[in-house]
């Protein structure tokens, strides 16, 4: 639709996410817009809304939810800083009569994100996390196959998601540190594992348990863990195996095993290039590639949608709980060497 007719988002935290991905998503969304910057660094903020063709007083600093409050231009607030910063910008945009969208993690305690959802229902607001694979054609067409039952019965998922953490690189530095990032590699990249198998499966968990390995002499890891392994146990019987890394070359790929075959994403979540192996039998079928959609205005449009009351919410904030609670419960019952943690 025309311009006026979009939804404003203002953009928390100028970083490489919103740099590389969100702001030039906002383009080519089709109902969301870029309508304001929020940063702490007020040069890099003046530049960045120059060069997208806002005016100088849709820039905000840290401080300045009082004024966002009163300025009409924005409806959601999305909130793209270090984990552990979520809950305090979620709450104060909420507070200041905006939706909010939310990086993922959630949080980085299950306290936190208590009080987020707690702060949406308190302000009447939207609160979605953006798990953008909720959204992406790939991942919809196995969700849609596993529920048609297309190769039989599911009986066990295998998700694999992790990369190399580089500490030189200001974005993963924050990352391998605990109190802005919580739970390192799980946090990060884990989480995709957790809700692909949640959202593959269309149930929840009943049963945890994780082992977790750290080289001692890799010095990315003085607070974060590495190597982290999974097992859920579903009440349907189905298993499912993830596994997570910081210190493993770049994966974010699952397979659904099923009674009469398999389906294969790999890879299953990254910006583009995903891509779809039906494996029936013993027989693999030539790979489809996803259409190539960019996620982040997806996502965005989805959230503009909710916003105006045409689209239901798909990953509200207890979403994001339900994968905090099952993130500490890997945590827990690595900490016991395997022990079983039921959820
Ligand atoms: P970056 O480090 O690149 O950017 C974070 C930004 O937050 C900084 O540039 C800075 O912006 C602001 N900030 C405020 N306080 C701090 C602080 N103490 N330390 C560091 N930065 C601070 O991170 P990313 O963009 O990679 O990630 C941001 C969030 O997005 C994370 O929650 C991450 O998990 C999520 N993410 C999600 C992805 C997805 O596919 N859905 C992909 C990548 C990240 P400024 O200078 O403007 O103040």
């Amino acid at each position: 639709g025309p311009e006026t007719d979009k939804v404003g988002f203002a953009i928390v935290g100028l970083g490489k996410l919103s740099l590389g991905q969100l702001i030039p998503g906002l383009k080519v969304a089709k109902g969301a817009k870029l309508a304001a910057v929020v940063s702490g660094h007020p040069d890099k903020a003046r530049r960045v809304a120059a060069e997208n063709g806002l005016p100088a007083d849709a820039v905000y600093g840290y401080d300045d939810y009082d004024r966002m409050a009163q300025d009409p231009r924005i409806q959601v607030v999305y909130i793209v800083l270090p984990n552990a910063l979520h809950a305090e910008h979620t709450i104060k945009a909420l507070k200041a009569g905006k939706h909010v969208l939310c990086e993922k993690p959630m949080a980085t305690t299950i306290a936190d994100a208590e009080a987020m959802i707690a702060a949406a229902k308190a302000t009447n607001r939207h609160l979605m996390i953006a798990y953008r694979c909720h959204y992406e054609p790939l991942n919809l067409d196995v969700m849609r196959r596993l529920r048609a039952k297309s190769l039989g019965r599911v009986r066990q998922i295998n998700t694999t998601m992790g990369r190399q953490a580089d500490p030189s690189d200001p974005s993963d530095a924050w990352r391998l540190d605990a109190a802005l990032s919580g739970a390192g590699a799980l946090g990060d990249m884990g989480v995709y594992g957790i809700s692909a198998a949640r959202y593959l499966l269309n149930e929840e968990p009943v049963a945890v348990q994780a082992w977790a390995w750290t080289d001692p002499a890799d010095p990315r890891f003085k607070e974060t863990q590495d190597l982290i392994n999974w097992q859920f146990r579903f009440p349907s019987g189905v298993i499912a195996n993830g596994s997570t890394s910081f210190a493993y070359a770049p994966t974010m790929a699952f397979e659904a095993i099923c009674e009469q075959g398999r389906l294969v994403a790999d890879p299953a979540a990254f910006y583009g290039g995903n891509r779809l192996t039906v494996v029936k039998g013993g027989q693999a079928q030539p790979p489809v590639p996803a259409p190539p959609v960019d996620q982040f205005a997806r996502e965005m449009d989805w959230m503009a949608d909710v916003v105006r009351g045409k689209a239901p919410m798909v990953s509200p904030g207890e979403e994001g709980l339900q994968d905090m609670r099952l993130m500490q419960a890997i945590l827990d019952s690595a900490a016991k060497d395997g022990a079983t943690v039921r959820t």
